[in-house]
């Protein structure tokens, strides 16, 4: 199994504003900031579409996103993929995943964290691909039922 490596998760900070009346009531506004990047962007996912997608990068970030779902016991959906071309931390050009979100089951993790729901929509659509198969993921609901 040889998956994509031409691809890096672009870094991020996030940078809060702080005022007198903020701090007073506890809500802040907290911008994410990301290093500039070519305008041209490919979506692998929606906030609520995970389509199965073609090719050995689709198909490693949707592995990735299966994994991470298993690994927090189904607390965390990544969702919102896209990427741009640019150089990558190794200097060579590649695509440069951004500004992915998550749900979780709470539904505060972010903007667009649609909770249960989101996460429900991700079990839904999610089509196990080769590299989930690899990494013997679980592949849903249908795995435990003992009928
Ligand atoms: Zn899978």
């Amino acid at each position: 199994m040889v998956v994509a490596q031409n691809f890096d998760i672009t870094e991020c900070r996030l940078a809060q504003e702080w005022r007198r009346f903020e701090a007073a009531t506890n809500c802040h506004i907290v911008w994410l900031l990301e290093p500039k990047r070519n305008s041209s962007v490919t979506h692998y996912t929606g906030i609520m579409g995970h389509p199965v997608g073609q090719g050995q990068l689709a198909h490693t970030l949707f592995a990735f996103v299966h994994y991470a779902f298993q690994w927090s016991e189904g607390a965390i959906v990544l969702a919102d993929i896209q990427g741009s071309s640019g150089r990558l931390s190794t200097y060579t050009m590649g695509i440069l995943i951004f500004d992915m979100m998550t749900h979780t089951p709470d539904g505060d993790s972010g903007v667009s964290d649609h909770g249960g729901k989101g996460i429900e929509k991700w079990s839904d659509q999610h089509d196990c691909n080769v590299f989930c198969k690899t990494l013997d993921l679980a592949i849903g609901e249908d795995d435990d039922e003992q009928d």
